[in-house]
């Protein structure tokens, strides 16, 4: 029988430029935004690359602030408001992970000036209108088509630095987006067919990334899988997953991308009966009869956590996490019980097979 289709797509403008060596075009797109006076943002760890784009901006480039941080602290981003005015920024460079990519997005939010985002990890943030800020230990997330990046620049020779344990749990956190798009309640044919494509190449790509971390091509496949994973991110509604990574990251201070990592073959697991659909998808995007089995077999087999312990997570926040996780009602395609996931999180807790495989 023929599926009855009905849905609702909305695309989120932006530029993409993809490939190896695409950063060399960041100084005509900067141009092509009518700017001249860009601030360049990196971590701090990621300084140099900071100063190496400025340089290569040169008269382009107003100046540098080097102090992003994971979660988009408030505080960080007056720093970096107060830079921005003081050199007369007219639009920002974003370089790096999720977390100098917040921070961009941060400043689009209160300023308005258009960001060109160079991503350098797998997280996807450069494609979603989506905002978490930090303030006196609270993250709050909001969603404002006004912090979507104009230009986003992915060269795959940029992610060729970021070490392997981290490329394999940043393309987990990166395949939990498409594998959540595949169920998502909002979903409609495009970002299925963008999730099946991430899941395959992200699949793909993080194999290879694990057994050679210099390998262009596998990167390459990586890097296209995060895009359109992100692209699912900022077009569909997550469930479970992303709920039980949100508690176990804001309450108990778990790491974003291993988290995701360790949780979401479990999550899968959860609603598999309940998704059959997707999983139909996910099971075609995988080659495999059996998804849930095989994201529990890939994780295995690129070296990703697979224990909650490992992380940090305490042996009696099970509970609680399981607890917080059900309060505020959203959706998922399977009902959310306590029970349920104190089952899921004592799995994740010691790094037993998800249920069922
Ligand atoms: P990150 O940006 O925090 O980066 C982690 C570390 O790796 C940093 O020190 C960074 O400088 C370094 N790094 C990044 N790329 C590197 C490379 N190629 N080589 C060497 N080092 C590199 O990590 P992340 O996982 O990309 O981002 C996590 C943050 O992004 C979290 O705060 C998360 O909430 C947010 N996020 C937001 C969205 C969204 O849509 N709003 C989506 C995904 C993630």
């Amino acid at each position: 029988m023929m599926p009855m289709r009905d849905f609702r797509y909305t695309a989120n403008p932006a530029r993409v430029l993809f490939g190896p060596g695409t950063r060399g075009a960041l100084r005509q797109e900067v141009a092509n935004l009518n700017c001249s006076r860009a601030l360049v943002l990196s971590t701090p760890e990621q300084a140099d690359l900071g100063n190496e784009t400025a340089e290569r901006l040169g008269a382009l480039a107003a100046g540098t602030f080097d102090g992003a941080r994971m979660h988009t602290p408030v505080r960080v981003t007056r720093d970096a408001l107060a830079r921005a005015e003081a050199i007369g920024a007219d639009c920002v460079v974003a370089i790096g992970g999720g977390s100098t990519i917040g921070l961009g997005k941060a400043l689009a939010l209160r300023t308005g000036l258009p960001v060109v985002a160079v991503p350098t990890t797998y997280a996807g943030s450069e494609m979603t209108p989506i905002l978490g800020e930090t303030e006196a230990g609270e993250k709050r997330t909001l969603t404002d088509a006004r912090v979507l990046p104009k230009t986003v620049i992915y060269d795959v020779h940029l992610t060729l630095t970021l070490p392997v344990p981290m490329s394999v749990t940043s393309g987990l956190n990166a395949m939990a987006h498409a594998v959540e798009a595949l169920y998502a309640r909002d979903g409609n044919p495009i970002t299925t067919l963008m999730a099946k494509e991430a899941v395959g190449a992200l699949a793909r790509g993080l194999r290879a990334v694990a057994h050679d971390a210099s390998s262009v091509a596998g990167r390459g496949e990586a890097l296209y899988g995060a895009w359109l994973a992100g692209t699912c991110l900022g077009s569909v509604g997550m469930a479970l997953h992303h709920k039980l990574c949100h508690v176990l990251g804001g309450s108990f201070d778990l790491p974003h991308a291993p988290t995701h990592a360790v949780i979401l073959p479990h999550a899968v697991a959860y609603n598999a009966d309940a998704a059959p659909q997707a999983m139909a998808h996910l099971a075609q995007a995988l080659g495999t009869d059996d998804p849930v089995a095989a994201l529990a077999d890939l994780a295995r087999e690129i070296g990703a956590p697979m224990r909650l312990a490992d992380l940090g997570m305490p042996a009696d926040g099970v509970q609680r996490a399981a607890a917080l996780a059900t309060q505020n009602p959203y959706f998922n395609p399977r009902p959310v019980t306590e029970q349920g996931l104190l089952a899921l999180l004592r799995r994740a807790y010691d790094g037993a097979r998800p249920l069922g495989t």
